[in-house]
């Protein structure tokens, strides 16, 4: 089966996000299950300037604001994957962030940009841009790449299936209804039944509406858009597509993340040999400036300081966790004020909270293979990737449960003990009360080595591969794919 893949970043080139690390390893792992797979790209610098091999596919006249767009044939660096990239300097050739200036504005032009990048995922998908090479199916990430479902549905070749998986329903791409006429497109989709939302512009719902399949990268996150509290005003759009919508688990690129196979720690281990992971706790100490106590429990973090990661209960239940001996670790980038309050907490007690700000995906792997717990308290989490890196690395998740958190991981209930099924912590209500008690339960079990170890071995018996996500995304596919 022939599938394109459509998106807007993708690790290890550009990376904001989960989203990254997904394009960055399905892709591999549906070559793996026999699926011909290419992806397109924006051609954004980090990405233009790595692709390997290209070649020009085809020259695309004048559209969306930019005067020359070509589109090119490659291949990804590492993975080898075949990679079309749409070179486009004017809407793409920018610094930083993919979609955001230097100053945190949104670019003016993202629905230029990102239509774009639809328009050309749809063509690909007609056999007018490439002729040696036209996917039977599409598959849109986010709302960056969800208006290829609706440039389908406004001109329907007949074989295109497509599917749109939400990784995050909280960033829509909503834009102005004056930039409507901007994308091309028929009147009647700037209605409740395509693209319109609130007189706005909402590019994710071309994704919802206009997709054959809707799929997010959890079961419970699928279950919880649905609803008012987790569908950020789409959970009526999403309830209308009924059982067309699913969860798929994302994976953990055991390549990159492996602590047996890891060079950049401190020191290897593995289930059975688990010496290093001591030797990386104490580089991390060393390294962060925290006090050198083996005895203590570290919480780490590594997240984006956003509100929806949840961390301002984290600050809420620091007293609690300082006061039973613990150390947090924190490494993250985002919200000035959660920055700074982070900050101010790592200056009130030196030695026992270390606070780096910003992105750095080294020492996320430091980090996450020295401490012993690692927190994700999230207020809404489609899947969550940390956890299932904490699970990998034997760094105990304590998680809220919500979403992708639920699903992978097993609290460490008096039952769950007992069956040896516990690989974390879990606990419901957003306050930091909760968070402190299950902090609490975490750092009394922590002080049984023996019992800590039987979690760390559950955790990191886990097996969540890429294949398996794979092998459900190939059965999605022959469903749509099959000749109707
Ligand atoms: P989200 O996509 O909502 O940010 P995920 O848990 O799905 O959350 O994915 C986050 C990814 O970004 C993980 O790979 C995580 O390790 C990484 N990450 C987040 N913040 C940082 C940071 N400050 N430095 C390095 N990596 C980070």
């Amino acid at each position: 089966m022939r599938v394109l893949h459509v998106g807007a970043e993708i690790f290890p080139l550009v990376k904001t996000g989960g989203l990254a690390d997904v394009l960055g390893a399905l892709p591999q792992a549906l070559i793996g299950q026999g699926a011909d797979v290419r992806l397109l790209l924006p051609g954004l610098p980090a990405i233009a300037d790595a692709v390997l091999h290209q070649k020009i596919v085809a020259e695309i006249g004048p559209s969306f604001g930019a005067a020359r767009i070509t589109l090119r044939l490659g291949q990804m660096p590492y993975s080898h994957v075949p990679a079309y990239v749409i070179d486009a300097p004017f809407l793409y050739r920018r610094p930083g962030s993919p979609y955001q200036a230097s100053d945190g504005s949104e670019w003016p032009d993202n629905a230029q940009r990102f239509a774009l990048l639809g328009w050309v995922g749809a063509h690909l998908a007609s056999g007018e841009l490439d002729p040696t090479w036209q996917p039977e199916l599409l598959h849109a990430h986010d709302w960056h790449a969800a208006m290829a479902c609706a440039y389908l549905a406004a001109h329907p070749p007949a074989s295109t299936a497509t599917v749109f998986t939400v990784h995050n329903l909280a960033y829509q791409g909503l834009f102005p209804s004056g930039d409507f006429p901007l994308l091309g497109l028929s009147s009647r989709f700037m209605a409740s039944t395509g693209l319109e939302y609130h007189q706005q512009v909402s590019f994710m719902k071309a994704g919802l509406k206009f997709a054959q399949r809707v799929t997010t990268v959890s079961p419970t996150y699928a279950r919880e858009i649905g609803t008012h509290e987790f569908g950020f005003g789409l959970d009526g759009v999403i309830r209308g597509r009924g059982a067309d919508v699913s969860g798929v688990l994302n994976g953990v690129d055991g390549a990159v993340w492996d602590p047996s196979t890891d060079a950049g720690i401190a020191a290897r281990y593995s289930a059975v040999q688990l010496a290093g992971k001591a030797r990386c706790k104490q580089a991390l100490q060393a390294e962060l400036g925290l006090a050198p106590r083996a005895d203590a429990p570290v919480f780490g973090v590594v997240s984006r300081l956003t509100s929806q990661k949840g961390l301002d209960l984290v600050l809420g239940a620091l007293p609690g966790l300082l006061r039973r001996g613990g150390q947090l670790a924190l490494q993250g980038a985002g919200d000035a004020a959660l920055e700074a309050a982070f900050l101010a907490a790592a200056k009130a007690h030196p030695g026992e909270v270390a606070v780096r700000i910003g992105y750095d995906e080294a020492l996320a792997h430091r980090l996450i293979a020295g401490a012993d717990a690692i927190l994700v308290p999230s207020r809404f989490e489609p899947c969550g990737l940390t956890q299932l890196y904490g699970l990998r690395y034997g760094t105990l998740p304590v998680v809220r449960r919500v979403g992708g958190l639920a699903d992978t991981v097993v609290d460490a209930s008096d039952d769950a003990l007992q069956a040896d099924r516990a690989t974390g912590f879990t606990f419901d209500a957003a306050t930091p009360a909760a968070l402190d008690a299950a902090l609490q339960r975490a750092s009394t079990l922590y002080a049984q080595p023996e019992r800590w170890r039987r979690l760390m071995a559950r955790a990191m018996a886990q097996d969540f591969s890429w294949d398996g996500a794979a092998q459900k995304y190939v059965a999605l596919y022959r469903d749509l794919i099959r000749p109707k």
